[in-house]
């Protein structure tokens, strides 16, 4: 089977790479990517999803990431100021840990959380650090992430795939279609390309799905953030943060993402609310007080929020940014991307019964963004009204959020289990955003329990349990994340000197023998 792939952003090559790996032989696959525009360079955080992909299907561990791409270990996102002058902390670590055998299905997964609610001492769970600059000193077992850096995640993929799939650099300057399948795409410099299957990984313009008439899905009443500018700032701190920082503004957000030597930072707003102009001078004064630097970045990134109906038309499937995009609270897309490319390998292994394969994929699709656009609208459900971006926020509620919301006055989390269109996110998830925003309340929490259960063995059990945690995590020891980083190189170096020490052993070898 023949695979065409157009684009060499991160879409493209993590698609190439799964691709590969998965139908080997049985696929050929041809990537064409405009040299002069690889990606779009922004998306430096991710999710541990991530960690999966670049351990099972490249075959590298965390120390080749931290060496190849700059990354550094993010275990969670501080959320600044969503409610002024406050902050909450979404880890990944799981809020619970439920090893008891009295295990209650209903609760398993937010048993201790009882407890550390009612009494405002909420801890998370074993594996979830409250958020700072330190790592625990085996990672194993824990749930992590990276930041990274996306050209050097970019120039790792190609290097990667060179030897795997056909990488063509040329830019694709016509594409025909019958309206329902793509016939050939054409490169400005190597001519026409033909292929059984297409891969649109062109990022927003989706230039191949878009000629098959495909429906756009807009979200953007809900999530009407479409504008990004983005800065690399030094970081001078001498320290590296182990999360994403999102701290909300008046209009909007801003992230801050560590990498080894620096930081990328970036402002997001919508532009229904707030001019260019404006944005630039509210980024500014942000640079300007966090970091002591100026605006220099004249780009400005804009989006549609939303995605296609039907991402896979024909014989054309749209990926990443192609597919779809949704403001980047939560770092979300490239688990989106590996996810929907791992979905469309496993119900394809065959390559056959495409018909049917199609339509489970395109549900697929617009589950994950209707969980996704839930989960986002979630975290702006503060009920701010203290500017018209944050007024636009509090009466454009999804009616998921507004069930929620209402819910959360009388009851408690074992309403998720009834919701059957909520897959991706798990109670840990929800708990901690939740309770970031104050969504609980202890009465409703306390009824739910009289109600349901016997209120004595369940509130010992959970405080047993949170007890538990507590004292889990104080056997774990934490070392500093940068020195950690640090020591890696060091030893990377002194692999490398060895590595070079060893070449010149070896040098007398190829020495003519006497
Ligand atoms: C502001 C912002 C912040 C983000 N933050 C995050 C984050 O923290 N975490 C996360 O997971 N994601 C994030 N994302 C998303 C992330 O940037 C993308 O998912 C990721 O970069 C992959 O993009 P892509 O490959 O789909 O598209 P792109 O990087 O845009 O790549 C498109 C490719 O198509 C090729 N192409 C286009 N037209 C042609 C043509 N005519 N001929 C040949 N080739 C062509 C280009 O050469 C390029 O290689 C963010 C996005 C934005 C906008």
């Amino acid at each position: 089977m023949k695979i065409v792939i157009v684009g060499g952003g991160t879409s493209g090559l993590v698609t190439a790479a799964i691709m590969q790996n998965y139908w080997g032989d049985s696929v050929n696959i041809s990537l064409i990517y405009d040299p002069d525009n690889q990606s779009i360079g922004v998306g430096e955080g991710t999710t541990p999803s991530f960690i999966d992909v670049f351990n099972d299907t490249l075959g590298y561990t965390t120390e080749d990431a931290i060496r190849e791409l700059d990354a550094t270990i993010k275990l969670g996102v501080l959320f600044k100021n969503w409610i002024p002058n406050e902050e909450y902390y979404h880890g990944f670590g799981q809020v619970t840990c439920d090893s008891s055998e009295q295990q209650n299905d209903d609760l398993s997964d937010n048993y201790s959380a009882f407890h550390s609610l009612l009494n405002n001492t909420y801890n998370g769970g074993v594996n979830w650090n409250k958020a700072n600059t330190l790592i625990p000193n085996k990672l194993t077992g824990y749930h992590y992430a990276f930041h990274i850096t996306t050209d050097k995640l970019c120039n790792f993929l190609f290097d990667y795939l060179k030897d795997r799939v056909t990488l063509i650099p040329d830019v694709i300057s016509r594409v025909t279609s019958d309206g329902k399948n793509i016939q050939s795409v054409t490169g400005k410099n190597t001519g026409n390309y033909h292929a059984d299957l297409f891969v649109d990984a062109s990022g927003f313009k989706s230039i191949l799905l878009n000629e098959l008439n495909p429906e756009w899905v807009d979200l953007s009443q809900h999530l009407p953030i479409d504008s990004a500018i983005p800065q690399l700032v030094n970081n001078n701190t001498g320290k590296i943060p182990t999360y994403t920082l999102s701290e909300a503004t008046q209009n909007g957000w801003i992230w801050q993402i560590p990498t080894q030597e620096r930081f990328g930072t970036g402002y997001l707003y919508s532009s229904q609310f707030t001019s260019d102009d404006e944005a630039k001078e509210d980024y500014n004064r942000w640079l300007n007080d966090n970091h002591g630097v100026q605006l220099e970045s004249d780009r400005i990134i804009k989006w549609k929020t939303g995605h296609w109906k039907e991402a896979w038309i024909g014989n054309c499937v749209a990926v990443g940014l192609s597919g779809g995009f949704i403001e980047p609270l939560e770092a979300l897309t490239h688990q989106y991307l590996t996810f929907m490319v791992e979905t469309f390998v496993s119900i394809n292994s065959t390559l056959k019964n495409l018909d049917y394969n199609r339509d489970r994929f395109n549900m697929v699709q617009n589950r994950i963004f209707f969980d996704y656009s839930q989960f986002l609208n979630l975290h702006y459900c503060t009920n701010r009204d203290d500017s018209p971006f944050w007024r636009h926020m509090t009466n454009n509620k999804t009616k998921w959020v507004r069930t929620m919301e209402q819910k959360c006055k009388h009851e408690f989390l074992d309403l998720f289990r009834n919701d059957d269109m909520l897959d991706y996110w798990g109670h840990d998830n929800y708990i901690q955003v939740m309770n970031g925003i104050h969504m609980f309340n202890k009465d409703a929490i306390k009824d739910f329990i009289n109600s349901r259960f016997k209120n004595e063995d369940l509130m010992s059990e959970s405080r047993k349990q949170y007890e538990f945690i507590e004292l889990m995590k104080r056997k774990m020891s934490f070392v500093d994340h940068k020195s950690f980083l640090d020591e890696l190189q060091l030893v990377e170096d002194e692999e490398y000197m060895m590595g070079k020490e060893l070449e010149t052993l070896k040098e007398p070898s190829t020495l003519p023998y006497i």
